[in-house]
């Protein structure tokens, strides 16, 4: 894709610090460094969105992730690491070319921030969303 910013990087426009890359992937350090090490790995051809892939090239993203991890960690001795993966505007996917954040952690105090807000359970709640969830074809 002509305008996107991972496929130039992918195509050698752009420079990238790259941390990985085989026929079908590539990684390399997030620019914005959240935390040291923060790294993304990225189809070498174009698609929006994991919510846009199909089975077989999910599996290709996703299946370099644990090894990637772990090199990540053991480069940067971090002690956790998040993996993030946003998919569309309102998930906070601002460059649309899928990836997936590596991000390894240092402690509480370290840039990343990520909160779940709990909530009381309603169990009819979750059941009748479950089933409608189950029963719907894509
Ligand atoms: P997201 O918000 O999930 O779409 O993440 C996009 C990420 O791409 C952000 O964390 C940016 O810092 C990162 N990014 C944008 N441009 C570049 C670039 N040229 N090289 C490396 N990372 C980039
Ligand atoms: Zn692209």
């Amino acid at each position: 894709m002509t305008d996107c910013i991972f496929c130039k990087i992918v195509d050698g426009e752009i420079p990238a610090a790259k941390v990985y890359e085989d026929q079908n992937l590539l990684a390399f350090l997030d620019i914005s460094q959240v935390t040291p090490g923060h790294t993304l790995l990225i189809p070498k051809k174009h698609v929006r969105n994991v919510l846009e892939m199909d089975a077989v090239s999910a599996s290709q993203l996703f299946e370099a992730v644990p090894d990637l991890a772990r090199k990540i960690m053991k480069a940067t001795g971090a002690l956790g690491m998040n993996i993030i993966n946003n998919n569309e505007e309102v998930a906070g996917q601002t460059v649309f070319h899928a990836h997936v954040h590596l991000a390894p952690r240092y402690g509480a105090d370290d840039d990343l921030k990520i909160s779940f807000l709990s909530h009381e359970p309603d169990f009819e709640k979750l059941a009748s969303l479950a089933e409608k969830i189950q029963q719907t074809e894509v």
